[in-house]
């Protein structure tokens, strides 16, 4: 699943594409997307921003909606010329919205509904600015008291709650753990106030370093932007831990251990010794 740094890039292009230009055509395969075009024609209006929520894309409208968008494991949005060729098929396009110069294409967007400035101030699942790690209205310290209030879980499964922190997701995850320094299969209870802060400050930094300018897809965490260029799309030489279970420890080298960890039964990666347990105890991985 795309996490943060993927929609705000996503968002960010978009932006470019769709910002301030008026529409000149919109369809859609979702009934309630038309159904609110019928109403209040988005054709003529203009886009005023789009932004990244989290995982959720918003596209702000002159005419006050906004239409929101989660792409989960298979959404994309795609910017075209116009008669420029289009990478997916037809089938697969769920909204277009068009401007004079740009088309743009969500492809196999699961989520998308239109909202009111009033449906979106209540809605509970796309989260508000201020637990967005990405967003400038963040409040790091409102994002500590709500990890630290899932006492009784394991904070790598907290670190992937949407309400605590908007923008995380299962890489970032172990990354930020191990970037801390803190064991994710800890109890939150376990850790103190300044180790979440952080883990707070790791998921600021980490997911801020993968929406500069020119940031590619992949999640980078280790090496620095150079390393990239032989390796482009290999993430094992730009992660600290995701995806390099018995590969040797950048810090200690020590081998890396994975396991599936939560409810959600997602893969956790970490190093024993960089990330000790409080007790010593030792977690298979
Ligand atoms: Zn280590």
């Amino acid at each position: 699943m795309p996490e943060g740094d993927t929609i705000f890039r996503t968002a960010r292009a978009l932006g470019r594409a769709l910002n301030g230009r008026p529409i000149t055509g919109f369809r859609s395969t979702y009934p309630r997307l038309t159904r609110f075009h019928d109403d209040t024609p988005l054709v003529g209006q203009t886009v005023e921003r789009v932004e990244s929520r989290g995982k959720w894309l918003l596209i702000r409208f002159s005419g006050g909606g906004t239409m929101a968008t989660h792409m989960l494991m298979s959404g994309s949005w795609h910017i075209y010329r116009h008669g420029e060729r289009w990478q997916q098929p037809r089938i697969h396009m769920r909204i277009v919205i068009e401007n004079s110069d740009y088309v743009a294409v969500g492809f196999r967007v699961p989520v998308a509904e239109m909202h009111t400035t009033q449906s979106l101030v209540c809605n509970l699942r796309i989260p508000c600015s201020e637990i967005d790690v990405l967003s400038g209205q963040f409040d790091a310290k409102e994002a500590v008291r709500r990890l630290l209030a899932h006492g009784d879980e394991e904070i790598g499964d907290v670190l992937l709650h949407q309400e605590v922190m908007a923008g995380v997701g299962n890489v970032f995850k172990s990354e930020i753990c191990f970037v801390a320094g803190i064991n994710p299969f800890r109890k939150v209870a376990t850790i103190t106030r300044e180790q979440a802060g952080e883990a707070v400050a790791a998921a600021q930094r980490l997911l801020a370093a993968n929406v500069l300018e020119d940031s590619s897809d992949a999640v980078v965490t280790y090496g620095g932007r150079k390393r990239r260029t032989t390796h482009e799309s290999d993430s094992s030489v730009s992660l600290w831990v995701y995806g390099r279970k018995g590969e040797a420890c950048r810090r200690c080298g020590e081998p890396i251990r994975g396991r599936i960890q939560g409810p959600d039964a997602r893969v956790t990666f970490w190093c024993g010794r960089c990330q000790p347990m409080p007790d010593g105890r030792e977690i298979d991985g």
